[in-house]
């Protein structure tokens, strides 16, 4: 077996939440998360917002320390880098975060946001950088003459464009995008997946992917993990995920994903409150929005478990889940979606039970 590019085992991260002005409450926002990562792979983080996605990507770029666990790349152990370790470590891992307008400085011109990473970490002189900066912009669709632009004289997408020249001038082996296209318009979001995959062919960097957005992640990744309240439930290559989704909660995500002519889908599956981190239960932290629970659920927490080739699921049921081709039987049954059926029916004035039998 070959040693994995990047490899974070048992990941832990607790936070501290003041609950009222004399106590506050010590949380797990990652709780045992291990994920691998090979060579040129793209591995997708998805789950709904606040289980802990981006905290597992600040780990894994060493801008916080896990409480727990370890993370090691190409099998060496991360966790006791010295100064010019984590500097070598910064190199190899990038990011690409979620906010185009944020992560770039307003005051530098493009050329000084490429150049200057590559001067400070010397890895070319001033005329190579320059040139490599030109051919960047090129690579990202963009063009040369725009290095002497400042970040505010470009659109959203080409600012996330110039946010991945930057991730690559410095040749990295991993980019750790979060959400890089979620405060994209629809219309650009596709062009910025396809140069990213685009890139992961040409250049050969590995990607953690980090959405909550299924379609592209389909599009994108080797690998996906779905993490729900601080958790991996559901880990799979991404094929097997969609063709047999073996946790309730992805059954949930798949479903409520919009697809192409299915108009008549069951749009809301999830209810919109998200579950709260801080909640403490003995059992599984999906129960309460299951409609598989069984009394054990409530008792113990499920652990994740081989049920295929590598495919690891969190659910007691995840060997007798019923057929996912039934529309039915994918959908959960929240409060939420009772009210939005009973909203429905009152409205169309249609039968009791009709909501389902579309
Ligand atoms: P995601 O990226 O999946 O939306 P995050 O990793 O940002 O989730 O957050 C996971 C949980 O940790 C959330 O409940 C969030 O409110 C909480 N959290 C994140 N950062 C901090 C922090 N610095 N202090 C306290 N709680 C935090
Ligand atoms: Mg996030």
């Amino acid at each position: 077996m070959t040693t994995p590019l990047l490899l974070a085992q048992n990941l832990v991260k607790t936070y501290t939440v003041q609950r009222d002005w004399r106590s506050s409450l010590h949380f797990n926002a990652v709780d045992d998360v291990s994920l691998s990562l090979e060579r040129r792979e793209t591995l997708a983080i998805v789950g709904e917002s606040g289980c802990g996605k981006s905290t597992v990507g600040s780990m894994l770029l060493q801008l916080q320390r896990p409480d727990k666990g370890r993370i090691l790349i190409d099998g060496e152990d991360t966790m006791s880098l010295d100064r010019e370790g984590l500097r070598r470590f910064r190199r190899r891992v990038q990011v690409v975060f979620q906010d185009p307008y944020g992560s770039l400085d307003p005051r530098e011109r493009v050329r000084d946001v490429l150049i200057r990473p590559m001067l400070l970490h010397k890895i070319c002189t001033k005329e190579q950088a320059f040139a490599r900066a030109s051919s960047l912009m090129e690579s990202v669709g963009l063009s040369a003459a725009q290095l002497n632009l400042f970040p505010h004289q470009f659109s959203g997408g080409q600012r996330q464009r110039i946010a991945i020249a930057r991730a690559l001038c410095l040749e990295p082996d991993v980019i750790v995008c979060d959400e890089p296209v979620s405060a994209l318009d629809v219309s650009v979001q596709a062009q910025v997946v396809n140069l990213l995959q685009d890139l992961q062919r040409t250049v050969g960097v590995a990607l953690v992917f980090i959405s909550h957005d299924l379609a592209v992640v389909k599009h994108l990744a080797k690998n996906v993990a779905v993490m729900y309240s601080g958790r991996i439930v559901e880990q799979a290559p991404t094929s097997t995920l969609f063709d047999h989704p073996s946790h309730p909660y992805t059954r949930a995500l798949l479903a409520a994903a919009p697809s192409v002519g299915a108009q008549k889908k069951k749009q809301l599956l999830l209810s919109d409150d998200a579950p709260d981190p801080t909640a403490r239960s003995a059992g599984c932290k999906f129960a309460g929005r299951c409609s598989y629970v069984v009394d054990q659920c409530h008792r113990e927490a499920p652990p994740l478990a081989t049920v295929g080739k590598d495919h690891l699921s969190a659910c007691f049921l995840a060997k007798s889940l019923p057929s996912t081709k039934s529309d039915r039987e994918s959908v959960v049954e929240t409060p939420a979606l009772r009210r939005l059926a009973a909203f429905r029916r009152a409205r169309d004035n249609q039968p009791l039970n009709a909501e389902y039998e579309k």
